[in-house]
């Protein structure tokens, strides 16, 4: 990278929101951070923003600016709170713009900055999967570069041939499996928040860790990766592969398949957004295949994770489904963290809203929201019903 690049970040005190800045924080010269946003997260937010010396620092949470200011005091360091501050510092038109907000929230911020026209690192899946026509839209109106941060899709982007997307037959997702690959059905009703939290192999946040658990995680990024690859949803597959040492694999026509490998260590998915078309270093460790030796694959098996099938019918059917697959997804994981309903019923949950709600599909990003708010207030009173 030659040129000094303006980057706002966007969770940056999330899981993926760290990485980044962790790469940021190793070469200060080439990046020049305009604005860093959080929720609620005041000492992550204000050390951070110290760290790579941002010029503004949002906390979603409104009532929490004045710690935040008192958190800044002296450094000049701008502070600002609300949703609609973290919208703004998103349309602020940076050069670069990491979108790791997790969940819906993430919605209104990721179309601003794909509305400024420059560079959108997309961690924010869930910007995708609820909103993937409306999204690729604006995108394609204001001319902005999207780059996927999911590992997988990173590596569908790096193995994809833009040149000529007629010649890819079939493109292959990547499956951890989660924590629980090899437990029973009977012995998936008793697991609890905290060993669904703890992926085999990569550091997540929560919400995330639990997708991939029920393997809701695949089913959504199938349908992110339909977004972002112009192909029939037929062409998407998914394997297991424990190991997570290839991210994802692109089959051409003629029998080819390319595949991208790495350690599972978000920072390299995320250093090929950072310094896209260039390549750049980070610290990650490099891959040793002789001790990693082999790499295993089977089928998932969608009895015990039937959450897979129903994002793939979800694809199929399109319009609003998605959209209330995510949010109906969202209510029951947050519900699931807290000890509400037991592991299996967020399954049952998203379906029952999934197949019970059934609006035209939406035409614009408040559509998508109010989709979004309706199949929320529906999933709560299905949870009712599960609470434990
Ligand atoms: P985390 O839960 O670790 O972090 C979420 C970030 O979003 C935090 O900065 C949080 O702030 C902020 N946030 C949460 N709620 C709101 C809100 N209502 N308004 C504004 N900001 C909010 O998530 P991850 O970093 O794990 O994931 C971020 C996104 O990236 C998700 O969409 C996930 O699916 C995707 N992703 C994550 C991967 C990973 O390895 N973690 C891999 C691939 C994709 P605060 O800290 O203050 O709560």
């Amino acid at each position: 990278m030659t040129e000094k690049r303006t980057l706002t970040v966007l969770g940056a005190t999330g899981s993926v929101g760290r990485s980044t800045l962790d790469l940021i924080a190793r070469q200060p010269d080439s990046f020049d951070v305009l604005s860093l946003t959080a929720h609620r997260d005041v000492d992550g937010l204000a050390a951070a923003a110290r760290t790579v010396n941002a010029r503004r620092a949002v906390i979603a949470d409104g009532i929490l600016l004045q710690p935040l200011r008192e958190a800044l005091a002296g450094t000049g360091i701008e502070t600002a709170a609300g949703e609609g501050a973290v919208t703004e510092a998103a349309a602020m038109g940076a050069d670069w713009t990491m979108a790791a907000i997790v969940g819906t929230a993430g919605l209104r911020p990721v179309m601003a900055a794909l509305r400024g026209g420059r560079t959108v690192a997309l961690a924010n899946k869930e910007a995708l999967v609820s909103a993937g026509d409306v999204m690729t839209a604006a995108a394609a109106e204001s001319g902005a570069t999207l780059l996927p941060v999911d590992s997988e899709h990173n590596a569908i982007f790096q193995c994809f041939d833009r040149s000529q997307p007629k010649a890819v037959r079939r493109i292959i997702l990547t499956a951890s499996g989660g924590p629980f690959r090899n437990r029973s059905l009977s012995e998936m009703k008793s697991i609890t928040p905290a060993e669904a939290v703890a992926h085999p192999n990569w550091s997540m946040g929560s919400k995330i860790s639990v997708d991939s658990a029920t393997l809701m995680n695949k089913g959504l990024e199938l349908i992110e990766a339909y977004h972002l690859f112009p192909l029939e949803p037929e062409a998407f597959d998914v394997v297991v592969h424990p190991q997570s040492v290839i991210h994802s694999l692109v089959e051409y026509v003629d029998g080819s398949v390319l595949a991208q490998l790495g350690s599972p260590d978000m920072r390299i998915p995320i250093a090929y957004t950072l310094a896209y078309p260039a390549r750049m270093e980070t610290p990650c460790e490099r891959l040793d295949l002789v001790q990693i030796a082999r790499l295993d694959f089977e089928a998932p098996d969608e009895e015990r994770f039937p959450a897979l099938a129903l994002a793939k019918q979800v694809l199929r059917a399109r319009g609003a489904k998605p959209a209330i697959l995510n949010a109906a997804n969202e209510v029951a994981v947050a519900s699931f963290l807290d000890s509400r309903i037991a592991f299996l019923d967020i399954f049952a949950i998203a379906r029952e809203c999934v197949e019970d709600f059934d609006p035209p599909a939406p035409a614009s990003l408040d559509e998508v929201l109010e989709i979004d708010r309706e199949a929320r207030r529906r999933t709560h009173e299905f949870a009712g019903k599960y609470c434990i």
